[in-house]
C-alpha cells in the first residue's frame, strides 16, 4: 500500500500547503477518460524506468500529455498486480503476500512521484487541471487496495503465525506496519461500514480541496487598495512602482494594489509607515475566509471537522486527533495538550514583555495609541535594528547564494560525514536555474543525487521542501535521488544571489532533509529515510540548521561577494544575540495556531458548534492564549495545514521535533561540535534508519537516554 506522497512543508513555520489550482483553466484529459493506443504507451516515459544512473528522472523527454494516460496505465498495473496477491491461491507467506506488496505499485509511485513533484516545482495549467481530476480517482484507488477483505485476511493470518515466521527485525516491523495500516484504513469493519468509509472520504477529499480552492479565491480577492502614494509610506520606491502595475493591470488605474500573500504574515506590515494602512492590510489579512461571498470557509470548517469526526468515529476513536496521534510519537491527544499547556503561559508572558517594550517605543515617540496586532511587525522591526544595529541588507553580501551552498551546507556535510559533491551537467534539468550534483561517500562510491532547486518562480508553489524522486531501498537496489526547493527571489542578469539569513537557515534546514533522505540503509522503501512520523521528520533538519551559524562553518562560507572578506565577528555576534529577539511573538502565535488545530479535531462528530469565529475565540481564551496583539499565525478559516490537508491534527509537530533538536544540538556541544565523529554517530543511530526501527528507539540510541525539554526552553527564552 502506498503512503500518500510525502512532501515536506518547511522553512520551519513559514509554510504554505495548498497548491494552487487554476480555476480557469481549460479541460484536459482526465486519467479515467484517456484511452491510449498500446503503441502511444510503449513510448510513454513514465512507463519505463529511466535510463539514466540512479534512475533519475529523464526530465527532457517527459510532456504534460504522458501524465493522463501513464496514471491510467500505471492504477491498472497496480490494481492487477494487487489482484493477483489477493487471489494467490498458495498460503500467505511473507514473500508472496507482504514483499509482494511492497513491491506492487512501482510504476504508479514513479509516476505520482514525477507528477506531484513537478505540480509542486514546476506547474501549468494542464498538470493543474489533471490533479483537480486525480483527486478523487487516487483516493478510490487507495480505498480499494485498503478495504480488499481477501488481502487482508492474509496479512491477518501472517501476524497470527508471526511467531512461526521467524522474521529479521525491519521484515517483523514491514508485518507490522502493512496491518497497521489496512486496519487504519478500515480493514476490520463490516461491509455496510466499509461503504460509509468510502463515501466519508470522497466527502472529505472534496471537501479539502474546496477549503483550499477558497483559501486561494479569497486571498486573491482580499488585496489591499489604496488610492494615494502617501498611504504607502515606507516602502520603497519599487514596491510602490509595482502596487501601482497591479493596480493597472486589475483596471484600477491611478491606485496602487497590494495583493495578499498566502501565508500567516503580510511582510509589508513591517515597513508600512501609515497605521490605517496597516490596520487595513492587517484586517484583510486575517478576515480571509470570514467575511462572506465566494471564498467563506466557516462552513467548510465545520463541515470539515464534522466529517473528520465521523470517520474516527467509524473506525472506533474518540474523536480525529485520537485517530491521527496514535500513528505519531505523540501517540495521544494527552500527551499533545501536555506539551502545548506547559509551554502557553511562559510564551504569552515573554509576548506580553516584548509587547511592553514595543509599547514604551511607541510611547516615547508620542505616538499616542496602544499597540495592536497591526504594530507589532513594525515596532519590532524598529526595536530589533535599536538593540542590534544592523538588518538583512548589512548581512546579505556575504550570504552569496553559490558560497553558502558549497562553501557552507555541502562544508558542513563534508566535515561532519566525509561526503563529498561534483556538479553534473549532463543531467537533464525541468528548468535551466535548476543544478544537480553527485554526492560521493566517505569511501568515493557514489552515494545519491542532489538536486538544488533554488529560485523562486511563478510556476512554483512558495516555501520550502524537500522530495525525493528515487527512495533509497536494499530490495530494489536504488540509491536516492533528492530535491531541495527554496524559494529565492532571482536577482536581474548579472547580479549575484544574496541571501537573507531567514533563507541561508533554510537552506541548511531542507538540506537537513535531504541528509535524512541520502543516508538512508533500510531494505524495504516503506521505510526509506524521511518515512517516520511527521512529528519526527522535522527534527533532522532542523538540527542542521545549527551548522549555518557554526563558527568554523560560517568562517568558511559566509565572505563578502566583492572583497572576499570574512564576515566581521561583531556582526556574527550580534546575529547570535539577536537570535532570542521576538520569541515570545512567535512561540505564542505558533502554540495558539497548535491549540485551535487540536480543539477543532478533539470534537467528538456530536460536538460541533455552530459558530465558527466563536469556537474559535472561545478555544484561545480557555488556553491562556487570547492576546489581542498576537493573533494565532494562522486563523480557522484560512489554516491549510488544518483544514486543507497535510498537518490535520499536526500542527504540533514542529514543536514536537524542536524539542529532539534542541537536545541533540546540546549533546553535538557536550561532545567538541562539528567532528566526522560525531557526524558518524548521528549518522549511524538516527540519520541511516529512517522508519525501519521505533524513530524514539533510534533518538534513545543516539543520546543514549529520553529527550529532554530543558534545551528548548533556554533557546527560546522561555526559561
Ligand atoms: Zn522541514
Amino acid at each position: 500500500m502506498n503512503k500518500p506522497l510525502l512532501m515536506l512543508f518547511c522553512s520551519a513555520l513559514a509554510i504554505q500547503s495548498s497548491v494552487a489550482a487554476d480555476a480557469t483553466s481549460p479541460a484536459t484529459p482526465t486519467a479515467s477518460k484517456t484511452i491510449s493506443s498500446p503503441g502511444a504507451l510503449k513510448k510513454n516515459p513514465l512507463l519505463v524506468k529511466s535510463a539514466l544512473e540512479f534512475e533519475y528522472p529523464a526530465f527532457d523527454k517527459i510532456h504534460n500529455e504522458d501524465y493522463a494516460p501513464a496514471f491510467a496505465e500505471a492504477m491498472r498495473q497496480h490494481d492487477a498486480e494487487i489482484k493477483a496477491i489477493a487471489a494467490n491461491p498458495a498460503k500467505p507467506t511473507f514473500d508472496n503476500t507482504v514483499i509482494a506488496l511492497e513491491r506492487s505499485g512501482q510504476t504508479l509511485k514513479r509516476v505520482a512521484t514525477i507528477f506531484f513533484n513537478q505540480l509542486g516545482a514546476n506547474t501549468n495549467p494542464t498538470l493543474e487541471a489533471l490533479s483537480g481530476d486525480l483527486a478523487p480517482a487516487l483516493s478510490a484507488h487507495q480505498d480499494a487496495i485498503s478495504l480488499n477483505a481477501q488481502l487482508f485476511k492474509r496479512i491477518q493470518r501472517l501476524v497470527e503465525q508471526k511467531a512461526s515466521l521467524h522474521l529479521d527485525a525491519e521484515s517483523d516491523r514491514l508485518l507490522d506496519r502493512y496491518y497497521t495500516d489496512f486496519v487504519r484504513a478500515g480493514a476490520n469493519l463490516s461491509a455496510a461500514e466499509k461503504e460509509k468509509l468510502k463515501s466519508l472520504n470522497a466527502q472529505l477529499a472534496t471537501m479539502e480541496n474546496k477549503f483550499n480552492q477558497n483559501v486561494l479565491k479569497d486571498t486573491n480577492a482580499s488585496a489591499l487598495v489604496v488610492d494615494t502614494k502617501e498611504e504607502l509610506a515606507g516602502l520603497s520606491a519599487t514596491e510602490i512602482e509595482t502596487a501601482a502595475a497591479t493596480a493597472k493591470a486589475k483596471g484600477l488605474d491611478g491606485k496602487y494594489m497590494i495583493p495578499l500573500m498566502n501565508t500567516t504574515g503580510q511582510p509589508l506590515l513591517a515597513t508600512l509607515e501609515n497605521r490605517k494602512t496597516r490596520q487595513r492590510l492587517y484586517e484583510a489579512s486575517v478576515q480571509r475566509g470570514s467575511h462572506g461571498g465566494e471564498g467563506d470557509n466557516r462552513e467548510v470548517v465545520l463541515t470539515l471537522a464534522r466529517l473528520r469526526a465521523e470517520r474516527a468515529e467509524l473506525l472506533g476513536y474518540a474523536n480525529f486527533a485520537a485517530y491521527s496521534l496514535e500513528d505519531e510519537t505523540a501517540k495521544t491527544p494527552a500527551a499533545v495538550n501536555k506539551m502545548l499547556g506547559e509551554l502557553a503561559p511562559a510564551g504569552v508572558a515573554n509576548a506580553k514583555k516584548e509587547a511592553a517594550e514595543l509599547q514604551k517605543l511607541i510611547d516615547d515617540e508620542h505616538g499616542n495609541f496602544q499597540l495592536a496586532a497591526w504594530d507589532w511587525a513594525f515596532y519590532s522591526e524598529r526595536l530589533h535594528q535599536q538593540k542590534y544595529a544592523f538588518d538583512d541588507n548589512q548581512l546579505r553580501p556575504y550570504f552569496e547564494l553559490n558560497s553558502v551552498l558549497q562553501n557552507g551546507v555541502f562544508f558542513a556535510a563534508n566535515q561532519l560525514y566525509g561526503i563529498s559533491f561534483k556538479e553534473r551537467k549532463d543531467l537533464p534539468v525541468y528548468e535551466p536555474t535548476v543544478r544537480v550534483f553527485e554526492v560521493y561517500d566517505v569511501d568515493g562510491k557514489p552515494l545519491a543525487i542532489f538536486i538544488a532547486d533554488m529560485y523562486a518562480r511563478d510556476n512554483k508553489r512558495g516555501g520550502a521542501w524537500m522530495n525525493n524522486y528515487v527512495d533509497q531501498s536494499g530490495l530494489f537496489a536504488t540509491k536516492p535521488v533528492i530535491a531541495n526547493h527554496l524559494n529565492i527571489p532571482k536577482p536581474p542578469a548579472g547580479q549575484p544571489t544574496l541571501l537573507t539569513p531567514d533563507e541561508v537557515k533554510t537552506a541548511f534546514h531542507e538540506f537537513g532533509h535531504a541528509l535524512h533522505g541520502m543516508f538512508s540503509q533500510v531494505r524495504y522503501p516503506r521505510f526509506s529515510g524521511t518515512n517516520v512520523p511527521r512529528d519526527f521528520v522535522e527534527y533532522p533538519s532542523q538540527v542542521n540548521e545549527m551548522w549555518a551559524v557554526w563558527p568554523e562553518v560560517l568562517k568558511n562560507y559566509a565572505k563578502h561577494y566583492k572583497t572576499g572578506e570574512a564576515i566581521p565577528q561583531d556582526l556574527v555576534d550580534k546575529i547570535v544575540a539577536s537570535r532570542k529577539f521576538n520569541q515570545g511573538f512567535t512561540t505564542t502565535e505558533y502554540l495558539s495556531a497548535s491549540l485551535l488545530d487540536q480543539r477543532w479535531h478533539q470534537l467528538s462528530s456530536k460536538q460541533i458548534p455552530t459558530d465558527t469565529m466563536a469556537f474559535e475565540a472561545t478555544a484561545l481564551k480557555d488556553a491562556g492564549v487570547d492576546f489581542a496583539p498576537v493573533p494565532p499565525r494562522y486563523r480557522t478559516p484560512y489554516f491549510s495545514h488544518s483544514f486543507g490537508g497535510g498537518y490535520s491534527a499536526g500542527y504540533y509537530a514542529y514543536l514536537w521535533s524542536e524539542v529532539l533538536d534542541a537536545d541533540t544540538v546540546e549533546w553535538f556541544k557536550e561532545h567538541g561540535g562539528l567532528s566526522r565523529k560525531n557526524g558518524d554517530w548521528f549518522r549511524q543511530q538516527l540519520l541511516s534508519r529512517g522508519g525501519s526501527i521505533d524513530p524514539m528507539q533510534s533518538f534513545r540510541n543516539f543520546r543514549g537516554r529520553d529527550p529532554e525539554i530543558e534545551p528548548l526552553l533556554v533557546r527560546r527564552g522561555l526559561k
